[in-house]
């Protein structure tokens, strides 16, 4: 049974491959999640909530995680994930929304698909799927950075905007992705973020949107 063990990605000690850590690291990984007061990141524009904030302090365990789902795509943590931010956030009361809204991907399955998966299911909500990124040209390159973010990406579906949306992405840095796809749907009211990891950046646009 040995080859089939993987190493700890906190501890490197041996555990089972479907697991990202080994039971103690998983515990301190739970521990290190957002209590229901801290869900609610304050540093966007519209409603963020995120079952970890990437602060120096839970680094010793967020930098592993994400280290190890770059590693590669599995499913069984977003499951996990979704079912602990779904009871977190419910604690708080929320409205159900309506559609679950997805960011533009380049691979057909990647962190933010499993992500939107797994909380598809449990909430019964349908995933919309028509975010698509503008290709910057270059004479786009010397735009302003609020230019460029209006330019980032346009919506494909049907219209959304009076409906009640949640949109979810792996991670969130600068919050230029959110923004990028709230107005890409035309603004709309209610409009809400989940997300894995919270890394708030004032003032940065950050150059890789997504863990992978
Ligand atoms: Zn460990």
């Amino acid at each position: 049974m040995r080859e089939h063990l993987r190493a700890c990605a906190k501890c490197r000690s041996l555990k089972a491959p479907i697991e990202i850590f080994c039971r103690d690291c998983q515990e301190l990984a739970v521990e290190f999640r957002n209590s229901e007061r801290d869900l609610l990141q304050e540093a966007y524009p519209f409603e963020v909530y995120s079952l970890y904030t990437w602060y120096d302090e839970v680094d010793s365990i967020v930098r592993p995680l994400i280290y190890a789902l770059k590693g590669g795509l599995i499913q069984r943590p977003w499951t996990d994930f979704a079912e602990d931010l779904v009871f977190r956030r419910s604690l708080i009361g929320f409205h159900l929304p309506e559609q679950i809204v997805l960011p533009p991907r380049k691979n057909a399955r990647d962190h933010a698909w499993y992500w939107a998966k797994a909380l598809g299911h449990l909430l019964r909500v349908p995933i919309a799927d028509f975010l698509v990124s503008d290709d910057i040209q270059s004479s786009q390159k010397q735009l302003n950075i609020q230019r460029r973010k209006e330019r980032q990406m346009h919506w494909r579906g049907e219209d959304l905007s009076q409906k009640n949306l949640l949109f979810v992405d792996d991670a969130i840095t600068s919050g230029a992705t959110a923004q990028a796809a709230h107005l890409a749907l035309g603004s709309p009211t209610n409009f809400e973020v989940w997300t894995l990891v919270a890394r708030p950046r004032h003032g940065v646009i950050a150059s890789s949107r997504h863990i992978c």
